[in-house]
C-alpha cells in the first residue's frame, strides 16, 4: 500500500506538520493532492512517498490516528522541482514559518497550493488540416502562411487575413486547438557594447572570473561601471550554456535596465517583478521553467524561479530594503540567493555603492570576497553643495527651494538640461494640526497623522489607505478654530517648483502617480525623452536611473530619515543621499548635486556629501557596537497583535517569561496601533541566532496560546 506524508494548505502554525494518507495513484514529492481534513477538503502538499505492507488497520494502530485516502492527485509533475522543495523546508527553518507559506511564497500564484490548472488562459491556435479544399487566391494566401509557419494563434491570423481567417476554418482547411497562453518572447536587435573595459573594471572582473569563491561584494560608486561588469560576467555564464539571474530593487527594474539587458542578449529574457497580474507572472514563469529564458531579471520573487542549470547570480543594490519580505515567511532575498547559489555552484555578486553595514562587515572577514571600484567611468564626482535649512530658513528664504537651490535649477533650465528634485514624502502636507488643541488629526484606524491630499482635497493615512474630508471639529478637542499644516510633501514640491518656473515642464512621481500599471515606466520614459525639465519624486527617483542629460539633483529635506528613532536611520539616509546623488552628471556633463538638510554636522550628511563610504561605514559601527545592534548581534522580532492591547500582550508576556538562553530579551514594548490592530513586541538580541531560533521554536511548540497572530522576524530590517 502506498501512504503519502503532506502539508495542509492552511498556514496556521498549529498544523505545521506533516499528516498521513493513503494513496492509489502514482504521485510525487513538491505534487498537490486533494485531502480531507477535519470535515473539509483542502489541498495538500505532498512532502513524501512510501510504500507498506501495512494495512490500513495496521497503519492506523501504529500512528493511532484515522488514515483517509487521497481524494485526487492534481499534478502528475511536481509544481516544485527537489531543489526548490528543499529550499522551502531550509526557508521554513531560517525564518520561523510554516512550510506552507513557505511554498506559496515561491509559487506564483496561480500555481499556488490551493489553486488549480483550470486558472490559467488559454488561447486558439490553428494549423493547415489534412483535408483537401477548394480555396481562392487570397485564401490559399493565408493557408500558405500558416503552412509555413508550422502553427500561428489563430488571433494573429485573424489580424492579418481578417476576411480569410473564419472561411479557412468553415471550410475545414485547418484545425484548431487550444494552447496554455504563454509569454512573448522580448526580442531586440544585439547592440554589443561601443567601450572597452576600463583597467578598474577590467580589474575586477579578473578578480571575479580568477576567484574560486562563491560570493562577491562589488563595491563601486554610482557610475562606477558595475552594471557592464553584471552584463560581461552574465555573457560568460550563457555562452557556457547556463542560465543567469539578475536581481534588482522593487522600483529600479526600469526600462532603462530592461533596455540595457535585452539589447546585450537580443531574446530568452524573462521579467518578473510584482507589477505584474498573476497571468503574466505565470507566463514569465513558464518561460523558465520551460527553459525558455535563460536570463531573468526581477525583482524579490525572482529568487524563487525554477532554474535547472543557474551559472550566475546578481544583486544589484544589495542593500535596498525591498529585498526583504515583511510578511511571514519574512526571508531576505539575499540569503535565498546565497543558498540557490550553494546548490547550482555559481557564483553570486552582490553589488551596491552603499553595501548593508552586514554585508560590508561579511566582507571584512572574508566571508564574502570584496572587490571595490571607487571611480566613475567619466572620472568626475559630482560637486555637492549642503544646505544648512536652519540658517536659509531664519533669513527669510522658502523652507521648500532655497535661494541657492533655486539659482542652480534656474541655470540648468536656461542651460536645457534637466533636474531631479527628490522629496521622501508624498502628499502635500504631511499633517493638520488643530489650532486650539495642537493635536494633529489622526486615522481612527492607526496611531499615525493623516496626510493632506490637495489634488482629491482629502486626508489620506499612509499607513492604511483610508481617506476622509476634513473634520470641520476637531477630533480631538471639538474646537472649529481651524488645522494649521506642517511637514511638505511632493504635491507641495511640484506647486512651488511651478510657481517658481512657470515655463518649465514638470513631472512628479510617487506612490500616487505611479498607482496604474506600467504609470511608472510612463513618467521615467517621458522624462528620458527629454520630455520634461524637471522631475520631482519621493525614493523611487532615486535609484538605478541613468540620465546623461540630469546635471542637477536637489534634495529637499535630506535628513528627515534621521529624526525616526530605528537604529537604522542613519544607515537608510546615507543611502538615499548616496544613491540621489548618484544619478546627477552621469554623462559627459558636469553633475552637481544640492543636499538641503537641517543637521549638516551629521556623519551621514557629511560622508554623502564626499560620497564616501567607507569612512561613513566605521563612524556607523561604532554606534552599532556601542548600542549592541545588528551586525555585532543577532535579533529576532517577535510582534503579536490583537484587538485590544491587553489581547496583544498575552503572548509578549508569555514570551518574556517562557524564552530562555543567553541572549537578552527586550520588552514589552508597545508598538503604533496599525488598522485596528494594537501590536505588542519583543526583541531578542543575542550572538548566537541558532540558539534563539530554538528557543522560539520550542515555546511554538510547547505554548497553550493562539498563536496566529504572532509575526516572527528574523534578522528584521525596520523596527517601527
Ligand atoms: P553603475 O552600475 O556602477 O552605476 P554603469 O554600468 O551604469 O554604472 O555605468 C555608468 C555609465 O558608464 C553608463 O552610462 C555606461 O553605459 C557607461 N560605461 C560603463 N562602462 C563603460 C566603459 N568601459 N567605457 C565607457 N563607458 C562605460
Ligand atoms: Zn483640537
Ligand atoms: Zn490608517
Amino acid at each position: 500500500m502506498r501512504t503519502v506524508q503532506c502539508w495542509i494548505e492552511n498556514p496556521v502554525r498549529k498544523l505545521d506538520q506533516t499528516y498521513t494518507y493513503t494513496c492509489m495513484e502514482e504521485v510525487s514529492r513538491g505534487c498537490r493532492v486533494k485531502i480531507g481534513f477535519g470535515n473539509r477538503t483542502v489541498t495538500g502538499f505532498v512532502d513524501s512517498v512510501s510504500e507498506t505492507d501495512e494495512t490500513v488497520q495496521q497503519l492506523e494502530e501504529r500512528l493511532g490516528v484515522k488514515v483517509k485516502p487521497v481524494l485526487e492527485v492534481i499534478d502528475r509533475v511536481p509544481v516544485l522541482n527537489e531543489e526548490l522543495y528543499d529550499l522551502g523546508l531550509w526557508m521554513r527553518d531560517m525564518t520561523l514559518s510554516t512550510a506552507i507559506s513557505c511554498f506559496q511564497t515561491m509559487l506564483p500564484s496561480k500555481m499556488k497550493p490551493r489553486s488549480r490548472r483550470e486558472d490559467t488562459v488559454r488561447e486558439r491556435w490553428v494549423k493547415v488540416s489534412d483535408e483537401e479544399v477548394k480555396l481562392t487566391p487570397k485564401q490559399l494566401q493565408a493557408y500558405e502562411y500558416i503552412r509555413e509557419k508550422g502553427e500561428v494563434r489563430y488571433s494573429e491570423l485573424r489580424n492579418r487575413f481578417p476576411n480569410q481567417a473564419k472561411a479557412l476554418l468553415d471550410k475545414n482547411a485547418l484545425v484548431s486547438y487550444l494552447k496554455e497562453k504563454e509569454a512573448r518572447d522580448i526580442r531586440a536587435d544585439i547592440a554589443a557594447p561601443s567601450y572597452d573595459l576600463t583597467p578598474m573594471q577590467k580589474q575586477a572582473m579578473d578578480t571575479i572570473t580568477g576567484s574560486d569563491d562563491a560570493v562577491y561584494l562589488l563595491c563601486g560608486v554610482t557610475g562606477s561601471g558595475k552594471t557592464e561588469i553584471y552584463l560581461r560576467l552574465a555573457q560568460e555564464a550563457i555562452e557556457k550554456g547556463r542560465q543567469v539571474l539578475i536581481l534588482v530593487p522593487e522600483i529600479a527594474l526600469t526600462p532603462q535596465m530592461i533596455e540595457r539587458v535585452s539589447k546585450r542578449f537580443g531574446s530568452g529574457l524573462a521579467i518578473y517583478h510584482s507589477r505584474l497580474n498573476p497571468q503574466e507572472k505565470y507566463e514569465q514563469y513558464r518561460l523558465v521553467s520551460s527553459g525558455r529564458a535563460g536570463i531573468v531579471v526581477g525583482t524579490r520573487s525572482a529568487v524563487f524561479m525554477p532554474f535547472s542549470d543557474l551559472g550566475l547570480i546578481i544583486m544589484d543594490e544589495e542593500h535596498d530594503t525591498s529585498y526583504k519580505q515583511d510578511n511571514q515567511p519574512c526571508y531576505h532575498c539575499r540569503d535565498i540567493a546565497i543558498q540557490r547559489g550553494r546548490h547550482h555552484h555559481c557564483k553570486v555578486i552582490l553589488g551596491s555603492a552603499t553595501p548593508s553595514l552586514e554585508s560590508y562587515a561579511r566582507a571584512l572577514k572574508n566571508v564574502y570576497h570584496l572587490v571595490t571600484m571607487d571611480e566613475r567611468i567619466n572620472d568626475s564626482l559630482p560637486d555637492v553643495t549642503t544646505i544648512p535649512l536652519r540658517d536659509t530658513i531664519r533669513g527669510g528664504q522658502s523652507y521648500i527651494l532655497s535661494d541657492a537651490l533655486r539659482e542652480k535649477i534656474s541655470a540648468r533650465l536656461q542651460a536645457d538640461q534637466q533636474v531631479i528634485l527628490l522629496l521622501n514624502r508624498r502628499g502635500y502636507h504631511a499633517n493638520l494640526r488643530c489650532r486650539s488643541c495642537q493635536d494633529t488629526v489622526k486615522c481612527p484606524h492607526c496611531d499615525i497623522s493623516m496626510s493632506w491630499h490637495q489634488d482629491i482635497r482629502k486626508l489620506k493615512c499612509h499607513m492604511c489607505g483610508m481617506e476622509m474630508t476634513l473634520p470641520r471639529k476637531c477630533p480631538s478637542c471639538g474646537s472649529t478654530e481651524g488645522y494649521s499644516a506642517g511637514g511638505i510633501g511632493t504635491q507641495k514640491l511640484e506647486d512651488e517648483i511651478r510657481s517658481c518656473f512657470p515655463m518649465a515642464q514638470v513631472l512628479r512621481m510617487d506612490a500616487d502617480t505611479t498607482s496604474k500599471k506600467d504609470s511608472h515606466e510612463k513618467i521615467l520614459t517621458q522624462f528620458g525623452r527629454g520630455e520634461a525639465d524637471i522631475l520631482a519624486g519621493t525614493q523611487m527617483i532615486a535609484k538605478g536611473l541613468d540620465y546623461p542629460n540630469v546635471t542637477l539633483v536637489g534634495i529637499i529635506n535630506g535628513d528627515e530619515g534621521l529624526q525616526r528613532t530605528d537604529f537604522r536611520s542613519c544607515e537608510m539616509t546615507f543611502d538615499l543621499l548616496m544613491q540621489a546623488s548618484g544619478r546627477s552628471g552621469r554623462g559627459e556633463k558636469e553633475g552637481e548635486v544640492v543636499l538641503q538638510v537641517y543637521d549638516p554636522a551629521h556623519y551621514a550628511v557629511q560622508c554623502a556629501a564626499r560620497q564616501d563610504y567607507l569612512t561613513f561605514f566605521k563612524n556607523e559601527m561604532k554606534f552599532r557596537h556601542a548600542g549592541q545592534y545588528p551586525p555585532y548581534v543577532y535579533m529576532i522580532s517577535l510582534t503579536s497583535s490583537g484587538k485590544t492591547q491587553e489581547e496583544a500582550e498575552k503572548i509578549t508576556f508569555a514570551l518574556m517569561e517562557e524564552l530562555e538562553g543567553s541572549f537578552k530579551k527586550i520588552g514589552v514594548i508597545t508598538l503604533l496601533k496599525i488598522r485596528d490592530r494594537c501590536r505588542s513586541r519583543v526583541i531578542l538580541k543575542g550572538k548566537d541566532l541558532d540558539e534563539m531560533r530554538d528557543a522560539v521554536r520550542k515555546f511554538l511548540k510547547e505554548s497553550t496560546l493562539n498563536l496566529n497572530s504572532l509575526k516572527i522576524d528574523v534578522n528584521p530590517i525596520y523596527l517601527d
